[in-house]
């Protein structure tokens, strides 16, 4: 066997050659990570940080967890890919475990948030025209809502920032005011295929569905032989909780997608839905070449066991608890929070007045003092950690932002 060392061995690179090579849609930090554990992870510089940001929820179980790890070993020395054209061992048994826990009886993998998304609106419409009429296409969604970035996707979320500037969008959308019964039912009526929401809206500023929003909305539905399309991409897989944010409210959609923290940090989606609304479909209707990848359902099969244990879900809320209490005595000192929003660890800090519009600021000096934090919008502070993130992470964290927070606050 020849041995091409150049084309084998890393040329090394570094953050400056993010703005030459990758196409200019994100700004990433200034440093890059190579390696974590846990909720730490080290950039180049051998530098550490504490992760209060998984990955926008999505390192559910921290960086490189060993059981993880092990099972993307294990289904890499066996089978990587079959397409569509082949079930596979993995695909079956992560659809199994989905359905046994939660409402649904069928499941759709794909790869992206987006992607199940772009599934659950087209399965929404498909069975309302061959269930009702032709007509029936309206889909009402919500302002500051987030659904994924294709087209359509980004149509039914309600952020003009994300969704103009691409030419014509798919029609029938209808955007009203999140937890505003009223505004809904003004304009649901029997030509309304769906309504699509999150229930706690990650993006958009972590503001949660009120029980009295979910009960009336799926009363609607049931009236107007509509479906109910709840996007758990980001709230859920235990993110705020319960296995599924939806059983807290104990309202069940008609579909349900999940993605973020279904892989642990591999790339997979799911779209969940009822036997009634799954029996419209037909082979050829619809599909992805790697939905179902048995490296990804081997992965998200172990996240899943993991994440929908009592010890794993019950510590949400403890861990939540302690999230609190530290922002609260960083507020104590620097009166930076006007509040808290979101549920779990799908955490959000809403800015005081006058530092409004610097989410963005406060992440980038945080990252200075060696803490990964999110934003929602430009006035909220996220955290989405690991779901076992450990009170010493907490803490260590805590004590950086602090700090980083002193430095704004004194810059005043
Ligand atoms: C992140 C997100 C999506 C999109 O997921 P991608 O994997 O980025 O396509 C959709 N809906 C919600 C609620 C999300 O948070």
């Amino acid at each position: 066997m020849t041995e091409n060392k150049s084309s084998t061995s890393k040329t090394s690179v570094d953050r400056s050659l993010f703005d030459k090579v990758i196409l200019p849609v994100y700004a990433p930090a200034q440093f890059i990570p190579v390696k974590g554990q846990g909720s730490r992870v080290w950039d180049q510089q051998d530098n550490e940080y504490i992760d209060f940001a998984g990955g926008i929820a999505v390192n559910a179980l921290g960086h490189c967890h060993p059981q993880l790890v092990d099972a993307l070993k294990n289904q890499s020395e066996k089978l990587w890919h079959t397409s569509n054209v082949f079930a596979n061992e993995p695909s079956l048994r992560l659809a199994q475990k989905l359905i046994q826990h939660t409402f649904a009886d069928r499941a759709f993998f794909a790869n992206s948030g987006a992607e199940a998304n772009e599934a659950a609106f087209k399965l929404a419409r498909h069975y309302a025209i061959e269930k009702f009429s032709p007509y029936k296409t309206k889909i009402i969604a919500f302002y500051q809502a987030f659904h994924g970035r294709t087209l359509f996707t980004v149509s039914v979320g309600g952020q003009a920032k994300y969704a103009d500037g691409f030419g014509p969008k798919p029609a029938d959308i209808v955007h009203v005011p999140f937890n505003d019964l009223d505004a809904v039912k003004a304009v649901m009526d029997e030509h309304t295929c769906a309504v699509v929401l999150e229930p706690v809206q990650g993006e958009g500023g972590l503001t949660s569905a009120t029980p009295e929003f979910l009960t009336g909305l799926r009363e609607l539905c049931d009236k107007y032989d509509a479906l109910l399309v709840f996007d758990e991409v980001q709230c859920g897989m235990g993110r705020t909780g319960s296995l599924f944010t939806y059983m807290q409210y104990g309202v069940e959609p008609d579909i349900l997608t999940s993605a973020k923290a279904l892989g642990g940090g591999f790339p997979i989606s799911a779209m969940l839905t009822t036997e009634k609304v799954a029996s419209v479909m037909h082979p050829g209707l619809h599909g992805t070449t790697y939905g179902g990848n048995p490296l990804a359902c081997a992965v998200a099969e172990v996240a899943f066991d993991i994440i929908n244990s009592p010890e794993v879900l019950k510590g949400i809320q403890a861990r939540h608890d302690l999230f609190i209490e530290h922002l609260e005595a960083i507020n104590k000192q620097f009166n930076v929070f006007k509040g808290y929003r979101g549920k779990g660890l799908l955490l959000g800090a809403e800015l005081q007045t006058k530092y409004q519009g610097r989410a963005r600021d406060f992440l980038n000096i945080a990252t200075e003092y060696r803490v990964m934090i999110l934003n929602a919008g430009t006035d909220v502070l996220r955290f989405t950690p690991s779901l076992i993130i450990t009170p010493e992470e907490i803490k260590s964290g805590m004590v950086r932002l602090s700090q980083a927070i002193e430095k704004i606050v004194k810059a005043e």
